[in-house]
Parts: C-alpha cells; structure tokens; sequence
C-alpha cells in the first residue's frame, strides 16, 4: 500500500488517522508518510523513499535514529525482561547520573511522559505551597493536561478559557494566561490573586515556534515568585538535555524551584521526569501527602535507554559539536530559502524555526499570520526533495548527532535538486 492508501485505511480506524494531532498533516497537501523505519538522520516511508529527518520523533532522538549504543542497551533490557512494577537498579543509575550533573536538584522521579511530569509538577507546587493558582504563558505549551489547555479570555486581561472542549470552566478559573515577556500583567496577576502556587515557563519556548526569551525575563520570574513565596517551574521537556545537559537552567544560572523533563531524556523511550530540591520533592508520596503513582514508570527498558543516551550528551564538546552541526545546516537552509521562498530561519542551540517573517520573534504576537498557507507552500517543495520537517508551521525543526557532514552535503544535492 501506499501512503495514501496507509492514510486512507488509518482514518477509518483511528481518529484523524493519527495518535497525536501534530502527526497529522493538517493544512498540508501531502497526507503524512507512513515511516517503516529510521537510520541515524534518515526516516523511510512504506513506500521505500527516504528523507533526511529534522523532525526527530519531535525531539528525543538528538543521536539520530538507532543509535548503536542505545540500541543495545535497549536489546540487553528486553533481554532481562521488560517491566517488574517493583524496585530495581536502572531508575537508580539514572537518577544518580541526572543529580551528579545537574546542581539544583536533590531527587527525581521518572514518569511516562511530559504531559505527566508537568501535571505531576502543578499538582507538587500546589501541595508545597498550599495555593492553587498557576500562572502560564501564551505561546508556550505543557503537555495536554487540563490546566495547561487554557487561553486568554478576550478582554479582560488576567481572564482566561479552555483552549480545548472537555476542559471545564472551574479548571481555566485557576489557571492565569500572561503574554511571555509582559511583566507588568504578571506583577499585576500577583497584586490580583494571593493564591498562587506558581509560574510555569518554557524557558526556551519552542512549541509555537521559537520564541527566545531574554535571561533578563527569566530572571524576573525567578525574583518574582521568589518575592511572592510562589514557586518557578522551568518546563524543560525539550530544552533539557537538548540545549546543554542541564537545560536553560545550566545556560542561564537561573534555578527554578522545579524542573520538568521528557523528550531526550529518555533517548526515544517514553520517560518523563519531576525533579526539585529535597525538600519540595519529599512532598510526594509515600512521603509527602501530594499523590503520584504509575504502573509503567521508570520501565527499565527506558531507564536504560535513557542512561545510555545521557552518558554520550555527557561527554566532552558534545553540545558545542552539535551547534557547531546546526550552524551549517541552518545556513544551507538559508542560502536556498533566500533564493527560493520567502521564508528565513531562527536557530537556537541545536533547533531551527523556518518561518515566513525576517524579524526577531519573542511573543504570540509577533508571529505572521498565514503561516500555515506560506508552510504548505514550503513542505511542497521540500517533501519530494526527501527533506522530512516537523509537518506543522510552528513546530520547530531538531538536529542531532547523526546529521553529519555527509548528510549535510546530501541535504545541499537535496535542496537544489
Ligand atoms: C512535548 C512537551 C510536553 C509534553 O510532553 P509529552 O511527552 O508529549 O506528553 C510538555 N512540555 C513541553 C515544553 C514539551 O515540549
């Protein structure tokens, strides 16, 4: 069958065809490429075609895909089994290798998923202060628990609804929305509400494009919660162990109260992680009296695979290799997108944004409209060249390891093919 024919047959039997929306080619004249297997920067669909990959499972795999030593590490696991429900070693190895190297926190607890670190998280600040409000920013997205689904209300600033049905108006009552960069709603949000529990940011946001943030604002965040005993949550489910082992935390020197990881770090595993200082995190159960439990957690099979991804980012110059790789791509896009569209591209650390806009972008607002008919029109030409992006416009594109200099000379034959 082909893609077509995969798709055709996926939305009779699946909502939308699809298991998350963003997979979904929505506004693409393309219908999604239903992807057999991978090899380092390499995806091939079922009808044997290739792409060189910058979507990379949407982040995890920052050595590529398949991985030598991940892959065995993985195999090894399967070998010994693939889920106990009980205590063994290999969270422990991984928690003692995440706290040697990240100085800020004193305990971890490994989840399934970034969704479930940061309801885990909220549910935690909520516990520890004993308040209930949150505070987030539009732009930035958290995983599709409830509380994270919210907007602003039009209007009145410091209202807010559900961005999704399902979402009840007593949840987006205590969630506040604050345009990133606005410190003045957030001062006034505190004068307003004496019940929050906390602010939660991605301090690289990268979920609605990129959206960089200045370390002054970070800053700000942290002396605010700090001045209103409310805690800071960093969000780092794609920033952490993607833009330096430690996150925008490492980069910045702003230590938020509590930190959220995915993605990477369970190296293209499903692992979510919750961690913070020992004090905050004793809060949990059985400890504490915040509940948190899961059946599939900390599956040895991911913790391994995660331990064996982290060990590599670990090593000498791997952040500064990995920049120096998303330098050179990002300037064969530029080179080709300048003759070619009309779009340019953002790049931070290892992650790019193409976008149809040739000014700095740090809010919602800021973002052109028609992005999604300008990236229909790019992922026209890009797609049949075997060049794989994120398939929406404002997701961000993701290098890794495995996009060598051999791959980059491919991807220039690719691009002016
Ligand atoms: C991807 C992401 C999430 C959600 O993680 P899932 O594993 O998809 O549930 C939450 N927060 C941020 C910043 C993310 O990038």
């Amino acid at each position: 069958m082909n893609n077509e024919q995969f798709f055709e047959q996926a939305q009779i039997y699946i909502p939308g065809g699809v298991h998350s929306p963003v997979r979904s080619f929505k506004g693409l004249d393309f219908c999604p490429r239903f992807i057999k297997k991978s090899d380092g920067a390499y995806i091939t669909d079922e009808e044997g075609k290739d792409f060189i990959d910058f979507c990379m499972s949407f982040g995890p795999l920052i050595l590529g895909h398949k991985h030598p030593k991940v892959q065995s590490a993985i195999v090894d696991a399967v070998n010994r089994g693939w889920t106990y429900g009980a205590c063994e070693k290999y969270s422990l190895d991984l928690a003692k290798f995440i706290i040697d190297r990240i100085s800020f926190i004193d305990k971890i607890r490994f989840v399934s998923s970034g969704t479930e670190a940061v309801m885990t998280a909220l549910r935690l600040a909520r516990g520890y202060t004993k308040k209930n409000k949150i505070i987030k920013f539009n732009g930035c997205y958290h995983g599709h628990v409830d509380s994270m689904l919210i907007k602003s209300g039009s209007g009145l600033a410091g209202t807010s609804t559900a961005s999704s049905l399902g979402v009840t108006e007593n949840c987006s009552k205590d969630t506040l929305v604050v345009d990133l960069g606005d410190l003045d709603a957030l001062e006034k949000c505190f004068q307003d509400h004496d019940d929050i529990a906390a602010i939660i940011v991605e301090p690289l946001p990268a979920n609605y494009g990129l959206l960089v943030q200045t370390e002054d604002f970070l800053r700000k965040l942290k002396d605010i919660t700090k001045k209103h005993n409310a805690l800071l949550i960093f969000d780092e489910v794609i920033s952490g162990f993607r833009v330096a082992f430690g996150g925008m935390a490492e980069i910045t020197g702003i230590t938020p109260d509590i930190v959220t990881y995915g993605k990477v770090i369970g190296g293209g595993m499903p692992v979510g992680a919750i961690a913070a200082s020992k004090e905050i995190m004793d809060h949990l159960a059985p400890l504490g009296g915040v509940y948190q439990a899961g059946t599939l957690s900390a599956n040895p099979v991911a913790m391994c695979a995660g331990l064996a991804n982290l060990e590599i980012l670990a090593q000498k110059d791997f952040y500064p290799n990995l920049e120096k790789q998303t330098q050179k791509i990002v300037s064969t896009f530029k080179e080709w997108l300048d003759k070619n569209t009309q779009h340019s591209i953002i790049s931070h650390s290892s992650l790019f944004w193409i976008v149809s806009s040739d000014q700095a972008i740090s809010n919602v607002d800021k973002i052109p409209q028609n992005l999604g008919e300008k990236f229909n029109k790019l992922s026209n030409l890009l797609l049949p060249k075997g060049i794989y992006l994120s398939p929406n416009a404002y997701e961000v594109g993701f290098v890794s390891q495995a996009h060598t200099d051999e791959v980059i000379e491919e991807l220039k034959k690719r691009l002016w093919s």
